[in-house]
């Protein structure tokens, strides 16, 4: 068991190796170098918080597995001596091991490995090892102390070093570096590292002579067997668990990315529907005002302009309910087509209502230009072919710079624009002006005051009366809305009406008007007058509201009014659209005995057919078709006579409104109009004013007869 040193002449132990205990070292140093490289995938793709965690757990793993390869090969390492190991430098070794591996992964976990911070890693990890290693080894404590022979040791030295730098370059490397799988690359640097580790901890003890009178001062103090086993069992559970919370963190990880993938791909998906319009697929409302904003800047700065274009289709609800929805949808989407074709490819077309398309125009947007695009929309528009009846719309045009500064402006310009060009007759179009704008502008304080006028009493009935044309006597009156404003002055029914209907007042401005109706009808009555049916003008968007009915009858039944009292107008085109709800609610009203009559007759669309299907009680002919009565240029005459004998073959009273001369009094008289009302009898009057037509018709109708 003695060896003599070749010169030194001195004896020295020789030291034995158990092969099961070296056989578990490198396996455990092998198992820990791949845990600390598997890690490092880890490492690299946290952040925050958890990237400290996965450090400390890592480095704990590592060093503990590097510490413990050194201590079993220790242990593996019987001296014919009895050998022990002091508590606080093997505490102190460990801690040391464990460090170093802190240090090298903290510095090697970084996305891009460079050449420094391997060298750091693999100096601060080989250093750590060598001083644990000899740490280690005065852990023993022997004495005499322990020659080292110098060359050896610079030869553990060197072999530590190359191998963590060459380990760690290997294992370390971002995954698309190498032609090695992950886990090839990975069992490499951790085969290379544990040869590394092993070879210095064998080197070194070959460099260690002990002299022949060695005794260990730490002999009594842990026990080798006993700890030879935790220690073994200690770390391979350490490495284990570790190697599993790897694989679950990576399968978590795994799964995170996954739903991440799907999640970006539900939001692309739902970025695309909130800025496309389904039907035709061009942009909506929200695309069109994103590229509307990124125009106006980018026009801002290289001082260039945008147009917006604003287009309505005319009447297209009369489409829809005539031909059907699917049809509709068809023609909708005919159209898109034909839009973003004919539409350069700078320009964005987008669908934002029912029937409303907006244009963002860039780059030459001059008059020329605006004036020759909308023209070719006109056309296309009216090339929908679609049966009988043509497709027409309206388009307004707003400017950047010239009729306002933003996307909200813009917006509302074009609006206003394409609503005068419906105003002026449709199927055109027109440029957004300042006069328009004075007239939003008024328009926005009318809507603003309604409310209040409507809730203080300003807006009263006014009765214009009406005549029976054989017997000239008062047989009825119409009541029409008189807003007096405090500083407008009189505001006119066609301003107030359209605005009211806009901004969803008008059922209020309705309930009003019929409860002063009721009211003053019951005043009359209570003077002792005989008061014939009023007529009273209904909304379109009235018929919708189904509690309609209800108020009224609740109105006759306040006032002790019969049904016949009211006779209710609504005009054609108001009729028409909306015809389905609108029979429900004619229906329902005249179920309660109250007459319907059928507004400015003629004006609206495709008159006659329908007239059947309504329950109507009376037709008035528009004032515009009383006008040119007489007057022989076209068949003015013709046109009335043949509406007057239609309502007769319908059983219907005829009403002609707007008679203004004595002459289209007598021609209707001719051609047998039922009743009339007009500027030649009376304007609208207020409700004391008609209750003296009252007095005097009563006073003509109930005097004694002679
Ligand atoms: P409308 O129902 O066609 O009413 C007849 C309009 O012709 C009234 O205008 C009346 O003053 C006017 N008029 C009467 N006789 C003559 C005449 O001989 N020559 C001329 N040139 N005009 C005449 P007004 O009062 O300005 O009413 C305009 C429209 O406002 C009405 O047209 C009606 O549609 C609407 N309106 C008025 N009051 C109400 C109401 O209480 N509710 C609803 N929904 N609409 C109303
Ligand atoms: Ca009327
Ligand atoms: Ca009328």
């Amino acid at each position: 068991m003695l060896r003599r040193a070749v010169g030194a002449g001195m004896d020295f132990l020789i030291g034995t190796y158990d092969d099961r205990l070296v056989a578990a070292s490198l396996v455990i140093v092998v198992v820990a170098s791949y845990t600390a490289l598997d890690l490092v995938g880890r490492i690299r793709s946290t952040q925050g918080v958890l990237l400290y965690g996965w450090l400390a757990a890592g480095a704990i793993a590592m060093g503990t597995g590097i510490w413990s390869m050194h201590f079993i090969g220790m242990l593996a390492f019987e001296l014919p001596i009895d050998i022990g190991f002091r508590a606080d430098m093997t505490a102190l070794s460990w801690l040391l091991s464990v460090m170093g591996s802190l240090v090298a992964l903290a510095l090697l976990a970084h996305q891009r490995l460079t050449l420094a911070r391997l060298l750091g890693g693999s100096l601060s990890l080989a250093g750590a090892i060598v001083t644990m290693h000899y740490l280690g080894m005065s852990a023993m404590h022997i004495t005499p102390a322990v020659l080292y022979d110098r060359a050896w040791v610079a030869v553990s030295i060197a072999i530590v070093l190359a191998a963590c730098a060459w380990a760690l370059r290997i294992g370390f490397a971002l995954p698309t570096s190498g032609g090695l799988s992950e886990f090839g690359r990975k069992s490499a640097g951790a085969l290379l590292l544990g040869i590394g580790v092993a070879g210095m901890h064998y080197t070194g003890m070959q460099a260690a002579d002990f002299p022949a009178s060695s005794t260990s001062a730490a002999a009594s103090e842990l026990d080798w067997r006993w700890l030879a086993l935790l220690i073994c069992n200690t770390s391979l559970l350490l490495l284990a668990t570790m190697l599993v919370a790897i694989a679950l963190d990576r399968r978590m990880e795994n799964r995170t990315a996954q739903l991440v993938q799907s999640l970006q791909m539900a939001n692309v998906q739902l970025h695309h529907a909130n800025r496309h319009d389904p039907l035709t697929n061009l942009g909506n409302r929200q695309l069109l005002r994103e590229r509307l904003e990124q125009a106006i800047e980018s026009a801002h700065t290289d001082r260039q302009r945008v147009a917006l274009l604003h287009i309505g289709l005319d009447r297209f609800k009369l489409v829809n309910d005539s031909l059907g929805h699917d049809a509709g949808d068809t023609l909708l989407t005919r159209l898109a087509h034909a839009m973003s074709q004919s539409a350069p490819p700078s320009d964005t077309v987008a669908r934002v209502g029912g029937d409303e398309f907006l244009i963002l125009m860039t780059g030459d947007v001059g008059s020329r230009t605006l004036h020759r695009t909308c023209e070719r929309l006109l056309a296309l528009i009216r090339e929908i072919d679609y049966g009988q009846t043509r497709l027409s719309g309206s388009i307004g045009v707003a400017r950047y710079p010239i009729d306002a500064y933003d996307a909200s402006g813009l917006l509302t310009a074009s609006n206003m624009a394409m609503y005068s060009a419906k105003r002026a007759g449709r199927d055109q179009y027109a440029f957004f002006t300042s006069e328009l704008a004075q007239r939003v502008e008024r328009d926005v304080t009318i809507q603003n005051e309604l409310g209040n006028a409507i809730d203080r009493g300003q807006i009263l009935p006014y009765y214009q009366p009406k005549y029976d044309v054989r017997t000239r006597r008062l047989v009825g009156a119409e009541a029409l809305a008189r807003w007096q404003h405090p500083t407008e002055g009189f505001v006119p029914p066609d301003r107030f009406i359209a605005i009211a209907e806009r901004s969803r007042q008008i059922s209020d401005l309705q309930n009003c008007m019929l409860r002063a109706i009721c009211s003053d009808m019951r005043d009359w009555r209570s003077k002792g007058l005989l008061v014939p049916p009023i007529a009273f003008n209904l909304s379109a968007s009235c018929l919708r509201d189904p509690d309609l009915p209800d108020f009224i009858a609740s109105m006759l039944s306040e006032f002790e009014l019969s049904a016949r009292d009211l006779i209710c107008e609504i005009t054609e085109t108001a009729a028409v659209p909306e015809i389905e709800q609108a029979l429900d609610t004619l229906g329902t009203l005249r179920n309660l005995g109250i007459r319907i009559s059928i507004d400015d007759f003629g004006t609206g669309l495709s008159s006659m057919s329908y007239l059947r299907d309504l329950p109507i009680d009376q037709l008035k002919i528009d004032r515009a078709f009383v006008a040119r009565l007489g007057q022989n240029v076209d068949h003015g005459n013709a046109i009335v006579r043949s509406i007057i004998d239609l309502a007769h073959s319908l059983k219907l009273d005829v009403v002609a409104e707007g008679v203004e001369l004595e002459s289209q009094l007598s021609t209707l008289a001719e051609l047998h109009c039922d009743q009339v009302q007009g500027y030649l009898f009376s304007p609208a009057v207020d409700a004391d004013a008609f209750s003296a037509f009252l007095n005097r018709s009563t006073r003509i109708r109930t005097r004694p007869q002679q």
